[in-house]
């Protein structure tokens, strides 16, 4: 027993002094030795375990203005590849990284996936990608995929948009390639992605507004999913009770005022156009046409809603939009500020995503590196893509 505990405690050691060196590193021994409040015996034995293994290097030395000059220790990022992709509805982007989710490749295919065809597919172009790699010492350590559905315990449960539901993936993929696979909601991975790669808010919301709305909440550092993976559906909040019906059963659901395809629906409407495109709606709005301005009134109406509401249920420090509107017309930001109740307009901090879409692909990769590594905290400061 007293064996196991002692292996325990070495193993949780070993997971801290890996965590501090690539969330905090280049370090010396003896600043971690001071960061985390163990001996240095015990530090250079771990350090040295982890760099027999490879996870870590020696680099150059740390500048002290007495005495001799530490040697500095780095996680070694080039040591494996990590593969995401973002399996969206019209078309399926694929990323390589570097195990800090660094030095970024991405391919796109421009395809709808279809039922019978989708694990095939995907299989092939992992393999096309695996075999343009240059060894390393880890190789491929993790497949990331985002699904714009729900999933839950790595599976695929709902997805409005396509039909992967149930599909075996996983096990398909698992078994041709003998690498992990890990399979998450897309507003899920883009708000791990804003915590672990912009901003390390303990708690944070990021939402999602495309063909359908959703937001990834992570509490207390942690992504929440809730019991059956589906927390987060926020497009299904009522904002208008008795309003536009909606496809879950309910009325007035956000997702029918916000979404891409509900404010074109709207601008359609009041436009009269027969074909209309967010780019027409943009351009519009720029050219201060009365149809584009109330269609994106509306939007501004509804969205605040929305952000009040989450603001009200979870309070977090900040709330993140990723919509191809906010982006195009960042001026819309103070709009919705503005439209928010004056009491949280003090503290609200909304912004917009700097990531935008790669991040389903760097959460994804974050979700890799987590479960390869063991290591829960997780943030990369100076990331470049
Ligand atoms: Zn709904």
């Amino acid at each position: 027993m007293v064996t196991g505990s002692r292996e325990l405690i070495r193993e949780m050691n070993r997971r801290l002094v890996l965590e501090t060196v690539i969330n905090d590193g280049p370090l010396s021994r003896a600043a971690i030795s001071k960061k985390l409040g163990l001996t240095k015996a015990t530090i250079s034995a771990i350090v040295q375990d982890l760099l027999d293994e490879q996870y870590i290097e020696e680099i150059g030395s740390d500048q002290t203005q007495y005495g001799r000059k530490p040697i500095l220790l780095q996680f070694c990022r080039q040591n494996g590849y990590i593969i995401t992709l973002d399996l969206g509805v019209e078309c399926t982007v694929l990323m390589v990284c570097d195990l800090l989710g660094q030095n970024c490749r991405l391919h796109q295919y421009n395809c709808t996936l279809e039922r019978d065809t989708a694990i095939n597919f995907l299989l092939q172009i992992i393999q096309n990608q695996i075999r343009l790699l240059p060894a390393t010492p880890f190789g491929v350590v993790g497949i990331g995929i985002g699904i714009h559905g729900t999933v839950c315990r790595n599976e695929i449960t709902f997805t409005p948009n396509y039909h992967l539901a149930d599909l075996p993936i996983v096990d398909v993929l698992t078994d041709a390639l003998d690498i992990p696979v890990w399979l998450e909601n897309e507003a899920n991975l883009s708000a791990l992605a804003e915590k672990t790669f912009v901003e390390n808010h303990k708690n944070l919301i990021h939402v999602s507004i495309h063909a359908g709305v959703g937001a990834g909440i992570i509490l207390d550092h942690h992504l929440y999913t809730g019991f059956a993976g589906t927390a987060g559906e926020a497009g299904h909040m009522i904002v208008q009770p008795g309003g536009r019906s909606c496809p879950c059963g309910n009325h007035g659901c956000l997702e029918q005022y916000i979404s891409e395809p509900a404010v074109l629906s709207r601008y359609q409407e009041l436009s009269g156009r027969t074909t209309v495109s967010i780019d027409d709606l943009v351009w519009s709005y720029n050219q201060k046409e009365a149809d584009a301005l109330a269609v994106v009134d509306e939007f501004t109406t509804y969205l605040a809603c929305g952000i009040n509401n989450l603001w009200n249920l979870f309070s977090p420090e900040c709330i993140i939009l990723n919509s191809q509107l906010t982006a195009y017309l960042p001026q819309l930001l103070p709009e919705i500020l503005q439209k928010l109740s004056a009491r949280f307009r003090a503290t609200c901090q909304l912004k917009l995503s700097t990531l935008q879409d790669t991040g389903v692909l760097l959460g994804a990769a974050r979700v890799c590196i987590s479960k390869y590594l063991g290591i829960e905290k997780l943030y990369f400061s100076g990331f470049q893509p």
